[in-house]
Formats: C-alpha cells, structure tokens, sequence
C-alpha cells in the first residue's frame, strides 16, 4: 500500500497506474461499515483508493472536530490488510479563501442540513476536491449518511461529473446499533440507550409490513420507543428527500437522529 500525504503526491501516484479506481472517502476510525465499502471497491475495479481526512469545513463550530476519533495506526493496518492500493492521507486539503460548493437551498438545509447548517456545504466541497483528486470510476458511499448520499448524487449530476456513486447498505451490530466512528464516545449504558434508534427504526418497518403505511402514526410510534432520549427529528421522506404522507415502498426512506448523553447518533432505514 502506498500513502499519498500530498494532492501533488497522489496524483504523481495514480498517472503511473492504469485501470479503474474504486475509491473510499473516510474520515477514519475505521469500522466494518468502511471495511464493507473498502471490500466492494476491492471487488469491483483495478485500483483501490481510500481518502482518511477529518474535514474541518463540515463542523460547525462547537462540533466535535478536535475530539473526532483518530486511529491513525489501527486505520492504516485495516486499509493495508483490507488489499488498499493508495492510501490518501493529507494534512491539509484547503488554502485560504476558496472557491466553495453550496448545498442546495431546501434538500441541503433540512433534516441534518437544518440541525447542522453549512454541514453540507463543507461536505459537498471536499468530495468535490477529494473526486476531482482521485477521479475515481467509481465512489463508494453508506446509506447510512442518506441524505449525504442524496446530496453527492445530486452533485455528480448537477455538474456533469464523470464518477458512479455506488450506495452501500448500513453495517449494524449483532443488536442493531449502526456502525459509526462515534459509537467510541458511549458508555456502556449510553450504548444500550443508542439501541432505541434502531429500534424505533424497526418498530416502523412491522408496521410498514402491516400495511400501516402512514407516516404520521408510524413517526408517532417511533417516537414513544425513542423516549427518553433526546430526539432531534423523525422524518419520513421519499428518495428525493421530500416529506411524505405514505409510504411508498421502494421510495421511502425512515430517519431518525437523537442524542445519548452529548453523542449525536443517526439512523436510518429505506423501504
Ligand atoms: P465517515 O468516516 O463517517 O465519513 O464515513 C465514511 C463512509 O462510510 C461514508 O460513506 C459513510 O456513509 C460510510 N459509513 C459510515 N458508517 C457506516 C455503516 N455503519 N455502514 C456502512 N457504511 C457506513
């Protein structure tokens, strides 16, 4: 495995390979969920790539940008065993005063755009620059971050860009809470309390399969098994991100973001 610490050395590195590029945007402290993306690039294209940068532009201030979870060793022994070609490891990836990208005015500031607003303003410019650095064949992304992933999508089609994006299902423990760099901050009874989020995510889907397509009563339920934690939203959307009032299944997507303790933990399911 060969690690880039520059956008210079990277592209020194990928002119001299030939193939297609699968490519992994991470953020580190990588988990089986990243492993599971790692391995479909692994499986599907010539050359993997995978991007550890902790992006400051996607914090808002009194985010846990300077606590985020770094794993640098343990990261690189998961990329090298995991069959990683290149390894982009940059310190910096911005100078000062820059062109940025804007998310979209309704899909971008909703839901966690509203909780978190400019999140995806700074999202949405490093995968620009982390897209335009590797130019990848394909990119993989999780479900997981569904409305990152809509968002992304919504990019490459907006302006042209040459990359398939590759949705990858959620990666969740034995008991159902969603793999997420930030489990790491949950003590152990803050992490039997992260399990409501999965549960309310499946409290929906028995009543979806009972044919109670309603979304106001199944993000009521959902709410009663969330209790007591503190719940940001409960959001029942289509594909497009627009809220909806029934169930559609193959268009559906069920959210749910919520607090345990000062961890923000978000989960979601798609019908
Ligand atoms: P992050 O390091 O949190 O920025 O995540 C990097 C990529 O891994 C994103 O595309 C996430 O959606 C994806 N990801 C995070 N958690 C999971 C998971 N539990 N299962 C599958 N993919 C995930």
């Amino acid at each position: 495995m060969i690690i880039a610490r520059s956008r210079e050395a990277l592209r020194e590195i990928l002119d001299l390979m030939s193939g297609s590029i699968g490519f992994v945007p991470t953020m580190g402290a990588l988990h089986i969920g990243h492993r599971s993306l790692i391995e479909a690039a692994r499986r599907e294209n010539d050359i993997v790539v995978v991007s550890i940068y902790v992006n400051p532009t996607q914090f808002l201030a009194g985010e846990d940008l300077s606590k985020y979870p770094r794993k640098e060793e343990a990261d690189f022994k998961i990329c090298e065993l995991s069959g990683v070609d290149v390894l982009f490891y940059p310190e910096s990836m911005y100078e000062s005063d820059e062109v940025s990208i804007k998310a979209p005015d309704v899909r971008g500031y909703i839901l966690e755009g509203a909780s978190r607003p400019g999140h995806f303003d700074g999202m949405l410019t490093v995968v620009m620059k982390l897209l335009n650095g590797v130019r990848p064949t394909r990119a993989y992304f999780g479900k997981k971050d569904a409305q990152q992933l809509a968002l992304i999508s919504q990019m490459v089609r907006n302006f042209g860009m040459n990359v398939e994006i590759v949705p990858m299902d959620t990666m969740r423990e034995g008991d159902g809470l969603a793999l997420s760099s930030r489990n790491i901050y949950l003590d152990e009874v803050q992490r039997g309390e992260a399990l409501k989020l999965s549960a309310s995510l499946k409290e929906a889907t028995k009543m979806v399969m009972q044919k109670n397509f309603g979304t106001q009563s199944i993000q009521e339920a959902m709410i009663e098994v969330l209790k007591p934690l503190d719940v940001e939203y409960v959001a029942i959307v289509n594909r497009q991100f627009e809220a909806i009032s029934e169930v559609v299944l193959g268009d559906t997507i069920v959210l749910v973001a919520a607090r345990v303790g000062t961890t923000r933990l978000i989960d979601n399911v798609w019908m």
